[in-house]
């Protein structure tokens, strides 16, 4: 597991090397948003990163429903059953599995239909990150364009 870390911003990136799937965690004052899921190990990796920052996971948003996005999603249910999980209507209905949702956070959410019907992005304002899924991909790295 490769953790990288830019701003407010964690990649947490499994097998980098060979087929890079990524999770990220960002930290705001007061909690952390996790976005993206897609495999079982970045639940024991968030739960370690949340207790040494002594902050809770408020939510995990989704950027899509393929597998490498969301496999990790029933665990994390399981582990932290009273965060909220988001994903876009249209993508929610290619789940074969199904959670509590409420209302988004803070993130601007973009709708980035394509790789999905139902591909959204999260964009942050204030440090002007945007985590896009598949709508726009580095391999085994965060790209950064400073404004
Ligand atoms: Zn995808």
């Amino acid at each position: 597991m490769k953790v990288t870390k830019y701003k407010n911003l964690y990649q947490l990136t499994w097998a980098p090397m060979l087929f890079p799937i990524n999770c990220y965690l960002w930290e705001n004052d007061d909690d952390i948003i996790v976005i993206d899921m897609g495999v079982k190990s970045f639940v024991s990796e968030i739960k370690k990163i949340a207790e040494r920052l002594n902050k809770p996971i408020s939510a995990l948003l989704l950027t899509h429903a393929h597998a490498d996005h969301v496999n990790g999603v029933p665990l994390f249910h399981k582990i932290f059953p009273n965060v909220p999980i988001e994903i876009s209507e249209r993508d929610f209905k290619l789940l074969d599995f199904t959670f509590k949702n409420s209302k988004y956070n803070n993130f601007c959410i973009i709708e980035s239909p394509g790789h999905t019907p139902g591909s959204v992005s999260f964009f942050e304002k204030e440090s002007k990150i945007l985590i896009a899924g598949d709508a726009f991909q580095t391999r085994g790295a965060l790209l950064f364009q400073e404004h």
